[in-house]
């Protein structure tokens, strides 16, 4: 969106222009709707931070472009099918038609401001969503209604459920003919595990086209007769008689529904609302609540996440979205209500975290603009920033300094001169060494232990540990090996943390690389600019790594084929290096059971210079520590330990060679995981090697390593396929005959006549399921997947298993 070659792609795009013409008077212009508002004039609570959520395909990026184009942000309407939208900025987005990268844009909208992110609904960039929802006060979930609940649907909705978001749905696509609004809300109903209610009806013309959105709230009919011509700008807006004149054909059946309909509202709504339950009482009939009374109990059940409101419209045919507007403003919560939400839900300290003036902000994202450099989406969390501000990165401790503030309004960037405060969205440049996922505080800042934040760079650690005895006799805690039982816990983790009971922090889990492959720049002179454009798209999204050997080959890991092919392709459009990519792996683990003790001594001759050092490490296996991922050097600094007054550069080489042997295992090279390393003793002569002591310490914990019966471990998945039920045997056949997979449930969902299968199954089988399901299923089921764990390899599969 900011490179300026896209913004130049996007204004070659932009050929239509706006009609001005208004059908009708009572509808606001584009202009008058609030594009001209200055930020000063922003209160809190006309502020709305929200996401746009769905399965992918939905509608999420026509929806926002839409919501765009009637806010005045933009002159123009983008089309995904041609490639020509402001969220989909990334030139693989348009090619492919899918969001990649979640883009966070700002709009206003009737006094409002709303920082609004529309998220990748593919599951290789689940991790992604995850960071968007975490800044996130509420989301619009949107469902295709012709198709119900897709697989990714309940991921998504799962996840915003973790972050307490208030939510409303959007019934989209609802122009197709197979489009069933009473379908969908059943579906939601059985799925959703919330109460969920319609506040509109569609009403479709003699040729079946929908044109009409009736509020079943205030009981008017809005209609769009050619939304075409203004892109669907002005709309009318009739009581249900003056609808029924103008259509002139009454329709009795429409009323009764419509007050149903309201009826069933205003019911539900005092299930949970004291306040119009007791309004209720007061009335003669149900149908006397005035609109004012629905409102405003709708906007605080939807708050206290007990209920959600579902709209309809087509956002392609341009109706509803002025009304999906209406009610994100309406209906959502400000950031200042969610507060208290947060806080009932996770039981916190609510003096501590309204009160809390230092800043804290999230990066919840990173893109690198050729002109500005890293740009980063901040969340600030608390107290405010300024430019020229530095403050430090609490993941590395390092004092970084803002230069510039920016908010992203469509395909442009204002800056911002003042300070910026809690609760908003920004864009900062500056920070030259921060990823996405760190959190920035005050320069002063240092977090109290019991609350400390996990560095999510898996780097290794130095730290005084535990002290064993040398002979290796360290108690060890003997429990069954059970990855799944941490992978859980990471699941069911708050979602936010308390910082030193004064700074509410997102935290977001560590996602795995799942896939690896090796990649090559066809010349050594673009070496360089390969491992830096590496360099800039790791920091940009930490699911997705890379390291280089001594020879220059790359070898990069991601989450799924589809996320390195499109980073492959980021590095020949954003940074003019083709790359080379081998063929797609499977990223085992080695791990160990049990402990050992090795000692390494080396006395050797090298250029004319005695280099001696002898070394002997600990190594355990870490079994039911949960962290796959865990690479720790601890040094074993006893009372009779010299170690602490080990050389700072021996140490630092030491540590290369250490976290050197944990990414190459002793079996197949596979990246080791679930073990613990302690340093118990080092010496070396002065003029010693560093080089050298990288080496052997590499070669002393490989034999270590050797000595534990080390073990292959591969990725399980976690899969969920939603399909007609007729499909149930060929899926669940497919799956356990020719996967290796273990099917876990299979549930009926009555509403749609689907089922939903899940299975654990081992990734390795998975390469082809995407084509597989199509044929199987003739097109009708979608799925989605998750790491679940790892699982040890069986000896059978061990032989189809390659060296790295
Ligand atoms: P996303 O993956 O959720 O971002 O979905 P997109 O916005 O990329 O839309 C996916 C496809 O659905 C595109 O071909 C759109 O043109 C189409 N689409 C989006 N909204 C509608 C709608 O309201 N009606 C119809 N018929 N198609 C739509
Ligand atoms: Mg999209």
């Amino acid at each position: 969106m900011f490179h300026s070659t896209n913004v130049r792609k996007i204004a070659k795009y932009c050929r239509r222009t706006i009609s001005t013409s208004r059908k009708c008077d009572k509808t606001p212009t584009r202009d008058d709707k609030g594009a001209s508002l200055s930020d000063a004039q922003i209160e809190k609570k006309f502020l709305r931070n929200i996401g746009i959520i769905a399965h992918i395909n939905a509608g999420k990026t026509t929806t926002t472009e839409r919501i765009l184009y009637h806010a005045g942000s933009t002159q123009t309407v983008g089309d995904v099918d041609k490639g020509n939208t402001i969220t989909d900025y990334l030139i693989q987005e348009r090619d492919r038609g899918i969001t990649i990268t979640s883009a966070a844009v700002t709009y206003k909208w009737k006094k409002h401001m709303i920082n609004l992110i529309d998220t990748p609904g593919h599951v290789d960039f689940t991790i992604e969503v995850e960071r968007s929802l975490s800044v996130l006060d509420g989301a619009v979930t949107l469902l295709d209604a012709s198709a119900g609940i897709e697989a990714q649907t309940v991921t998504v909705w799962n996840q915003a459920a973790r972050y307490n978001l208030a939510n409303i749905i959007f019934l989209n696509k609802m122009d197709k003919p197979q489009a069933d609004h009473m379908m969908c809300l059943k579906d939601l109903k059985v799925n959703l595990g919330i109460k969920v209610g319609l506040i509109q009806l569609p009403v479709k013309s003699a040729n079946n086209r929908i044109d009409t959105v009736i509020d079943v709230i205030n009981r008017r009919a809005l209609s769009w007769p050619e939304p075409e011509r203004d892109n669907g700008s002005s709309y009318l807006n009739q009581s249900l008689d003056e609808f029924q004149a103008t259509t002139k054909k009454p329709d009795k059946k429409l009323l009764d529904e419509v007050e149903r309909v309201r009826e069933c509202l205003v019911n539900d709504l005092a299930d949970s609302d004291e306040k119009l339950a007791s309004h209720v009482i007061e009335c003669d009939r149900i149908g006397q609540v005035s609109d004012e009374e629905i409102r405003e109990a709708l906007r605080r059940c939807v708050i206290k996440t007990e209920y959600c409101p579902v709209l309809l419209g087509s956002s392609f045919k341009y109706v509803g979205v002025q009304q999906l507007m209406d009610a994100i403003n309406n209906y959502l919560p400000t950031p200042v209500e969610r507060e208290e939400q947060i806080l009932q839900r996770f039981g916190l300290n609510k003096k501590a975290i309204t009160s809390s003036q230092q800043p804290c902000a999230f990066i919840f994202k990173i893109m690198h603009d050729k002109r500005l450099g890293a740009l980063n989406y901040l969340r600030i969390f608390g107290g405010k920033i300024n430019r020229m501000q530095s403050l430090k990165n609490l993941q590395t401790n390092k004092v970084e300094q803002i230069k510039r503030i920016f908010r992203p309004f469509a395909d442009e960037l204002t800056e911002i001169e003042k300070p910026v405060f809690k609760d908003d969205i920004v864009i900062v440049t500056g920070l030259s060494d921060s990823r996405t996922g760190d959190i920035l505080v005050e320069q002063g800042f240092s977090k109290a232990e019991e609350n400390s934040v996990e560095s999510s760079r898996g780097e290794m650690e130095l730290q005084a540990g535990e002290q064993p005895s040398p002979s290796g006799q360290v108690s060890m805690e003997e429990e069954a090996y059970e990855p799944s039982k941490a992978i859980a816990a990471a699941r069911n983790r708050q979602p936010f943390l308390l910082l030193n009971n004064e700074l509410l922090v997102p935290n977001i889990p560590r996602m795995e690389p799942v896939y690896f492959c090796t990649i090559e720049s066809p010349s050594t002179s673009k070496q360089m600019k390969l491992e830096e454009a590496l360099a800039c798209l790791s920091r940009e999204d930490p699911s997705f790594t890379y390291e280089v050997d001594t020879l220059g080959v790359g070898t990069i890991r991601g989450m799924g084929k589809l996320h390195l092919e499109i980073m492959r392709d980021r590095i020949m459009s954003e940074y003019g290096v083709d790359s080379i990519l081998g063929p797609m792996q499977i990223s085992y683990r080695e791990t160990i059971s049990g402990c050992a003790v090795e000692e390494l001594k080396v006395n050797r001759l090298i250029n004319g210079v005695r280099n001696r050092l002898s070394l002997k490490l600990y190594v355990r296996s870490l079994a039911n520590s949960g962290a796959w991922n865990q690479k720790r050097l601890r040094l074993d600094c006893g009372p009779e330990s010299t170690l602490s007054t080990m050389r700072a550069d021996h140490r630092r080489a030491v540590e290369t060679g250490v976290s050197r042997a944990m990414m190459h295992g002793p079996l197949l090279g596979y990246p080791m995981v679930d073990c613990d390393v302690l340093l118990l003793e080092f010496q070396a002569n002065y003029r010693c090697g560093l080089a050298l002591i990288s080496s052997a310490a590499s070669q002393c914990l490989m034999q270590a390593f050797s000595r534990c019966s080390p073990f292959l471990m591969e990725p399980i998945m976690l899969l969920e396929v939603v399909a007609p039920k007729a499909h149930n045997s060929t899926i669940v056949g497919d799956l356990s005959s020719t996967r290796r997979g273990v099917v876990i449930s299979t549930q009926a969902r009555s509403a749609t006549d689907s089922i939903v299968v899940r299975a654990h199954v081992p990734l390795a089988t998975l390469a082809d399921y995407s084509e597989h399901l199509r044929i199987l299923t003739s097109g009708r089921a979608s799925f989605s997947m998750e790491l679940h764990n790892y699982a040890a390899v069986s000896e059978s599969e061990r032989s189809n298993i390659v060296r790295i």
